[in-house]
């Protein structure tokens, strides 16, 4: 083809559709409000006539091609004022303003000054050239708010002379010229690139199209009952079945959405006349029309409408912006009301919504003064003075004065503090850090990695990212759902966990084909989960267990054994505060599977860090505080997270593991007491190699077999292997024929397979992420390519060892939507997560099985 031949015109390019209700108007060519409006056309609604302009029209405006206006103009009465409005194919991309009254001039100002009075005619046209001006002309907006809407007539008068002025030519009078260029204005703005930038940072792509709708206006000014307004039958913050707006007399567009606009009610209201006593028989067409909308849109639906003398036109339909609460109720409702089915209930809420309900947050209409930002740790809300110690945490809470707890990073010995405080922030750590991990099992709001803020724990003092102070005893608030640190106490709204969201998560479980368990270390965190509605723990860390105050020392003591003897002493002590905490699990869990993992972590976790932890130490050891000091340096490592921890403890120091597996086979025949066997899950951390499992698991058998005789009463268990090093997951097949389960831990086989510590990646987290080098943080969001593939092959490997073995996950991971669909395709048997992620994930994985 010759390039330089003129191209033909291509018709579908022009593509002007009155809406009727066989038109081919479709959301993802002409947008989401021309795909509604046709719908309450096809519903007989009284509409004003409309025509939609689809996105590759438009897209032809901005580049200047603009289709036959006469023939646009012809679609509506003669004379008639027309409003354009954005059509976008999700509202919330957002899109130019709409542009009411155009086609406004003195000929029709004449006519109108008649029909609805000289006011309110001056002000329809004043309107329309304050809104031509600002955003179509693109004139200075200040010279043109500030024209008084009171006085219509001298008011017009000074804006047309001021439009004049400004862009150097009279105001356009033709209907033809004023609509052409809104047309293009609109167009144009949208494919602008602050606007693309905007819109794809709420997920928009970069071609999303832009359709517009020319509606024929329905005045709301004039003689009689005029006006305009918006209808609901739902309150959008509660979720409850109530019929809420605003109306008011004499406006038009959103007017009545304005601040101190001065709205009238809807219904009858002894502050003042409401719409139903102004136009009863309007207000009660509007609940007609209102609960039509409910039925045949399927959604709770927000109306915009106009009144004009005394008659009804609904103008537009949107559903109704809502909180999370809201949503879960109406979906359950909708779906009880038999309009929408159970599975489009579970669809409509979203995952991640769900934790506003699990825990209180910042009202979201609250003023924010944002004095910092840290990785979102764990989700909620809370106040509270600032303390820089666990003890001064204790101390607050013994006085009920709420704190937060603000430390460089946690360490175990913090852990009474954030049992005490009611968030933690922390300077340093990411999504798997101590801080996040004991955070999230507490449902303790917390915020970590602040790097940008400033801490100075001896100065008792913290600065915010521009600069402000805050000294220990301030308020402020830890937004652990935004990851944000904001200054004094912003109104909250609470948790929320009602029939409907019983109701919703039930529906869930019966859709869901992945289970899904909760990590949880103590009594409590079971009891979370277990009303939760967990299926069983898929992990109990119970290192966890050593962390509640007298235990700590006497773990330091066992740690500081020189013999085996003086060891087992110490053990001895622990033994009976293990066994109660398992025989309390196992009955909070009854019927219920318990996966309880020996000790993991660096025994150099264990060690005092300041003076007075290594005072305390050297009293209960009767030893100077100058040995104590030597001892604890000769422990350090230098890397303690691939040093002495899991089951290389158990391999060099094997009487831990002897306690505890006496500690989980004692609770299990107490337990079994009441009621049905125990069977426990015994799991062993950090393998790399089948030996360590042999090894172990000898010794496991022969404790058990040691109990057995002891009692004179028999039981089983099941020993499980956590694959978390890379090395485990190659050599799964040989791993999986010493166990029953495999559960792949996702924290530490991110950390192996990046090399990346999971301590301290939150430092350059945020510009790893901003600048695409990775596309989320890792230890957040599973990394399927890498961490992934390692997943693939153990989960494969080890059912070829030993097939039917049961597989699962319990890193953070398993709370996680992304991941939970990952680990449901690759057949993973359960996930398993931080007890308040449980609902996240149920309903995750329900809309997965959908
Ligand atoms: C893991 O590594 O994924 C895991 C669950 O264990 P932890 O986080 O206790 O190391
Ligand atoms: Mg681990």
């Amino acid at each position: 083809m010759d390039d330089a031949a003129p191209q033909k015109p291509d018709p579908d390019d022009i593509d002007v559709t009155p809406i009727t209700p066989t038109a081919r108007v479709q959301s993802p060519t002409h947008g989401g409000r021309a795909k509604c409006l046709q719908r309450l056309v096809r519903l007989d609604l009284p509409v004003p006539r409309t025509v939609a302009l689809s996105f590759r029209t438009v897209h032809r405006i901005a580049a200047g091609r603009l289709p036959d206006i006469d023939a646009l103009l012809a679609e509506f009465n003669p004379g008639a004022l027309l409003c354009v409005r954005p059509s976008s194919e999700d509202p919330d991309w957002g899109g130019p303003g709409a542009v009411l009254n155009v086609g406004m001039n003195a000929a029709v100002l004449e006519r109108l000054s008649a029909q609805i009075g000289v006011d309110a005619a001056h002000r329809l046209y004043l309107r329309f050239v304050q809104g031509y001006a600002i955003h179509v002309a693109r004139l200075d907006p200040d010279v043109f708010e500030e024209i008084d809407a009171e006085t219509p007539v001298t008011g017009l008068r000074t804006a047309l002379a001021a439009y004049e002025e400004e862009a150097e030519e009279p105001f356009p009078d033709s209907p033809a010229v004023q609509l052409a260029a809104v047309l293009r204005s609109m167009a144009r703005a949208w494919e602008g690139t602050s606007a693309r930038l905007l819109r794809q940072g709420k997920g928009a792509p970069a071609d999303a199209g832009l359709g517009l709708v020319v509606q024929e206006m329905a005045l709301g000014l004039g003689p009689g009952e005029c006006g305009s307004g918006v209808l609901q039958l739902v309150n959008p913050q509660t979720g409850l079945p109530q019929i809420t707006g605003r109306y008011l007399s004499q406006s038009q567009g959103r007017d009545a959405l304005r601040q101190g606009a001065g709205s009238l009610y809807l219904e009858r209201d002894p502050r003042g006349p409401s719409l139903e006593e102004l136009a009863p028989a309007a207000f009660a067409e509007l609940l007609r029309h209102a609960d039509l909308m409910r039925r045949r849109l399927r959604a709770e639906m927000q109306i915009e409408f106009t009144i004009e003398n005394g008659r009804l036109h609904i103008l537009d339909g949107i559903v109704v912006p809502m909180t999370s609460r809201a949503a879960v109720r109406t979906a359950v409702r909708l779906a009880e009301d038999g309009i929408i089915t159970r599975e489009e209930a579970i669809l409509r809420v979203e995952p991640r919504a769900l934790s506003e309900l699990l825990h209180r947050q910042v009202a979201p209409d609250a003023r924010r003064d944002t004095i910092g930002r840290g990785v979102a740790a764990s989700p909620g809300a809370a106040t509270g003075r600032i303390v820089f110690t666990a003890a001064d945490a204790q101390a607050l809470a013994a006085r009920d004065e709420p704190c937060i707890l603000v430390r460089r990073e946690t360490s175990p010995e913090d852990v009474r503090g954030m049992h005490a405080a009611v968030a933690v922030l922390t300077e340093k750590g990411g999504m798997t850090s101590h801080a996040a991990v004991i955070g999230r099992g507490l449902g303790l709001p917390c915020v970590v990695g602040a790097g940008r803020m400033r801490f100075h724990p001896r100065r008792r003092m913290l600065v915010s990212e521009d600069g402000r102070t805050f000294q220990e005893g301030d308020a402020i608030t830890v937004d652990g759902t935004s990851g944000t640190v904001l200054a004094g106490a912003p109104p909250m709204v609470e948790a929320m966990l009602d029939d409907s969201f019983r109701t919703l998560m039930s529906w869930a479980d019966a859709a869901r084909d992945i289970d899904i368990r909760a990590n949880a270390d103590t009594p409590a965190d079971a009891q979370t989960a277990r009303n939760f509605d967990a299926g069983g723990i898929g992990l109990c860390r119970t290192e966890h267990m050593f962390f509640e105050p007298g235990r700590l020392t006497v773990m330091r003591e066992m740690i500081f054994a020189e013999t085996a003897a003086d060891r087992r002493a110490a053990l001895e002590q622990l033994l009976p505060m293990q066994r109660d905490d398992f025989v309390q699990l196992f009955r909070i869990m009854t019927g219920l599977p318990v996966c309880i993992r020996l000790f993991d972590p660096p025994l150099h976790e264990f060690l005092p860090t300041d003076r007075a932890g290594l005072r305390d130490l050297a009293e209960a050891l009767s030893l100077p505080v100058s040995d104590v000091t030597r001892r604890v340096e000769n422990m350090g490592e230098y890397n303690p997270m691939l040093g002495m921890r899991g089951v290389r403890l158990g391999v060099t120091v094997p009487e831990i593991y002897d306690m505890q597996a006496r500690a989980i086979f004692e609770a299990t025949l107490e337990a079994s007491r009441d009621g049905a066997p125990v069977v426990p899950e015994v799991m062993i951390p950090l393998v790399s190699t089948p030996r360590e499992v042999e090894i172990v698991k000898t010794r496991i058998d022969a404790v058990a077999a040691a109990v057995r005789v002891e009692h004179g009463r028999d039981f089983t268990y099941r020993l499980g292997v956590m694959v978390e090093t890379p090395r485990a997951c190659l050599l799964a097949d040989r791993i999986a024929q010493h166990a029953h389960f495999l559960s792949f831990g996702t924290n530490d086989l991110t950390q192996m397979t990046y090399g990346l510590s999971r301590d301290d990646a939150g430092r350059f987290m945020s510009d790893y992420v901003s600048q695409h080098v990775f596309d989320e943080d890792p230890f957040h969001v599973l990394d399927t390519e890498g961490v992934g593939a390692l997943l693939k092959i153990g989960l494969a490997r080890g059912r070829e060892g030993r097939p039917g073995i049961t597989a699962s996950i319990c890193g953070e991971h398993g709370g996680n939507p992304e991941s939970i669909a990952f680990c449901r395709a690759a057949g993973f048997d359960y996930v398993s997560c931080s007890p308040f992620r449980v609902p996240v994930a149920r309903l995750a994985a329900a809309q997965l099985a959908i």
